[in-house]
């Protein structure tokens, strides 16, 4: 058989009849059910999700504190309050719900037997089968070392939201570079106006903190706000990029051919964010529905 780019990416690929199901377990007697609460226990994963937490607060911190409340004028203090902690408070949400999500995980070790007997394939059709957690891998699933399962559209594992970025989970995710993005942009505006308006006014009457502490906390704001702003634009960029022409970061990376029907961009959108457009896109509350057009089988 000539082997293809898309052939040797796989990790494994056999005839029914040569699957050899019996060198895996059977499965966990309790399947996955979509209502357990998906996390992945890897402390590498976890200290990045701490940390930008942490950062998140800091923030906050210096906004309200720092900023906004020895501000004199009470209304730009509670409009750019208001903005930026409902934003902060969007980002955190999609934090959650990215991390929380099981991002499309294939059933662990159902490569058995009976689960291939009743694929009813018809012979010279061909399945997948994940030698690392034994189970049948879908089209356009990848093996995730760190969350040791497969991932249905595994996009890449992000150490940030210390989850995979994958099916059911990619639209917190665009979220969360989005909203932090967003607070990263706003905060640099705000510090760029106090730093106007100390100038022209008395440092002491600016700020409730001494004048060399707030420097030092405005400058790391502004240094932390910066770095996620370009980081986070960046990757926002390049999601919509990859949801638009449906290929996933892995798939471009090992450039597999395309396998799958090309839809158009805005097809491609609501695939991921829900049907049809509405508000609830940009709400990390709001589960999309994967289900009409996305049709994923286990066998190609
Ligand atoms: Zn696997
Ligand atoms: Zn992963």
């Amino acid at each position: 058989m000539k082997s293809s780019p898309a052939n040797r990416s796989r990790d494994i690929e056999r005839q029914a009849g040569y699957l050899q199901p019996e060198h895996c377990a059977p499965p966990p007697p309790r399947a996955h059910s979509a209502h357990d609460m998906w996390f992945i226990r890897d402390g590498c994963g976890i200290v990045c999700a701490v940390i930008t937490w942490l950062l998140v607060l800091y923030a906050e911190f210096v906004v309200v504190f720092v900023m906004l409340l020895p501000a004199r004028s009470l209304l730009y203090s509670f409009i750019n309050g208001a903005l930026f902690n409902s934003l902060a408070f969007l980002a955190l949400a999609s934090h959650l719900r990215a991390m929380c999500t099981d991002p499309g995980a294939v059933p662990k070790g159902n490569a058995t037997k009976e689960f291939i007997e009743s694929l009813q394939l018809k012979p010279g059709q061909v399945v997948y089968k994940c030698p690392k957690c034994c189970s049948i891998k879908p089209d356009r699933a990848h093996h995730c070392s760190v969350c040791k399962r497969c991932i249905k559209k595994m996009d890449h594992h992000c150490p940030w939201v210390n989850n995979c970025v994958g099916e059911n989970n990619q639209k917190y995710f665009v979220l969360f570079t989005m909203y932090i993005a967003l607070i990263s942009l706003h905060a640099l505006l705000m510090v760029a106006f106090h730093f106007v308006f100390c100038f022209e006014e008395d440092w002491a009457k600016c700020s409730s903190f001494s004048p060399p502490a707030t420097v030092i906390l405005l400058i790391l704001l502004c240094f932390e706000a910066l770095l996620f702003l370009i980081f986070t634009a960046v990757m926002f960029g390049t999601q919509v990029h990859s949801i638009c022409n449906d290929e996933t970061g892995i798939e471009q990376l090992k450039k597999e051919e395309r396998r799958w029907a090309k839809r158009s961009k805005w097809m491609n959108m609501k695939v991921v964010f829900g049907h049809p457009f509405s508000m609830s896109w940009m709400s990390p509350f709001a589960t999309p529905d994967h289900g009409k057009a996305n049709l994923y089988q286990y066998v190609v």
